[in-house]
């Protein structure tokens, strides 16, 4: 029998169907499985909104899964896209925009003095695990359960969410059991395990997320990033700062620039361009020296592709003269604080997490901030976040599928309202 809620979704379910004949799983990101009643095909997007190939319309604070500060289509990015098409795009030489780039980029994060390009979060962290191991001529590598820097061998280490013995598990069949071997696990705000980990001598960086943005979004304690940050010089690791989430989502300066304390290494990607593939590394020119005299490889056929890093220095530009960060903020904190009301007028269990700038999460447990993976295991009911997030999206509200939000600079105090209004009822019917 065919339910209200599948005819809803009627076309995403024959596009599916269509797509899982010749894509495994129908889905070209595992991440993107996650759908009720099936991984929705989105027919486009503009501003906040996004449209399915049913006509539903979404408010999205899914934003591409954070790309999307300025939301779907800004004219200024779109203008900039449209002209670079006419110059082609990869010439197996360096292009005009290049430069261009790289000063905006560097010109608004004060730290950085060189970086280098490519296209993906991912890779851009495993550049800067490879630099970390050229520079200090050490092995290991320290990283925390929970965060995620990529979905490749060297890095995929344990991010589950519910605690469980720790150490280098592999995260899937066919990962290379040797490269998670390089790994040490430490869990996040717990400083004396980085000290501990460190003590090994063969540390060759502390990678991060600056914020835990990929299990719950759970701030760094008081002093730690500084507390890790002395410990890396004490025994010659460098210090590598993933703000693949954070960078120019928190604020113009990311996590590095709300918390003061700025990394050896930091990778950016996702909020600089504006949805096209675009990551940078950043680092001092002393650093990245060995990479720019080809001792350490970096390559990429794809890396500067003409749109891609046209869309960088629009979005970019866009960023640094308009500053919309406050007006998010506002926007975020009023969208947090009307969750909260509304739980306790509902009385449900509704908690959120918000450390400022246009990013929250969502959860079912206590209402004080989880500090920790554990905490955040036992306070976020996944079968509740599940349900509110499913009858959220059927009244056209949609967040990620973790129950983490984004918020851009084209949400306004009436998208506001109509997301409070239609999380009221979700919840009356979760
Ligand atoms: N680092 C962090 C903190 C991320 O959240 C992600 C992706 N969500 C990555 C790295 C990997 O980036 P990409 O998907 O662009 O490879």
């Amino acid at each position: 029998m065919t339910s209200a809620t599948d005819l809803r979704y009627n076309q995403s379910q024959v596009e599916h169907a269509r797509r899982r004949q010749v894509i495994a799983g129908g889905v070209n990101s595992n991440v993107r499985l996650a759908g009720t009643p099936v991984p929705l095909t989105i027919a486009r997007g503009d501003g906040a909104l996004l449209w399915d190939v049913d006509d539903n319309v979404y408010i999205d604070y899914a934003a591409g899964m954070g790309p999307m500060v300025l939301g779907h289509n800004h004219p200024d990015v779109v203008a900039a896209v449209q002209l670079s098409l006419s110059t082609g795009q990869l010439f197996a030489g360096q292009n005009t925009f290049e430069a261009e780039f790289a000063e905006t980029l560097i010109g608004a994060l004060p730290w950085i003095e060189s970086i280098r390009i490519g296209m993906s979060g991912t890779e851009m962290d495993l550049l800067a695990v490879r630099i970390a191991r050229a520079t200090t001529g050490h092995s290991k590598v320290v990283r925390f359960a929970g965060h995620y820097h990529g979905w490749l061998d060297p890095l995929f280490v344990n991010m589950a969410v519910t605690p469980e013995p720790m150490g280098p598990v592999p995260l899937t069949p066919g990962q290379s059991v040797s490269a998670a071997s390089d790994i040490i696990l430490c869990e996040w705000n717990d400083l004396a395990q980085v000290a501990q980990a460190l003590e090994s001598g063969d540390v060759a960086c502390v990678l991060m997320e600056p914020v835990m943005c990929n299990t719950g979004l759970i701030p760094p304690s008081d002093g730690y990033l500084q507390g890790v940050k002395d410990l890396c010089r004490q025994h010659g690791a460098l210090f590598v700062v993933d703000e693949v989430i954070t960078g120019f989502r928190l604020g113009l300066t990311g996590a590095q620039g709300l918390y003061g304390v700025q990394g050896d290494i930091s990778i950016y990607a996702k909020a600089i361009a504006s949805g096209f593939p675009l990551a940078v590394l950043g680092s001092s020119t002393e650093l990245l020296a060995s990479v720019g005299r080809g001792e350490v490889n970096h390559s990429g056929t794809y890396n500067t592709g003409v749109s891609s890093i046209a869309a960088g220095i629009a979005t970019l530009r866009v960023l640094i003269d308009t500053d919309p960060y406050a007006e998010i903020d506002r926007l975020t904190r009023r969208l947090a604080d009307g969750f909260v009301q509304l739980g306790q007028q509902l009385g449900v269990d509704l908690a959120v997490d918000h450390i400022g700038g246009g990013l929250f999460q969502t959860r079912f447990g206590k209402a004080e901030p989880t500090t920790s993976r554990a905490d955040f295991a036992t306070n976020s009911d996944g079968a509740l976040l599940a349900r509110f997030l499913e009858n959220l999206q059927n009244h056209g509200v949609r967040p990620t599928s973790r129950g983490l939000w984004f918020v851009s600079a084209v949400h306004d105090d009436d998208l506001v309202d109509k997301t409070l209004a239609a999380a009221e009822r979700a919840l009356g019917e979760s």
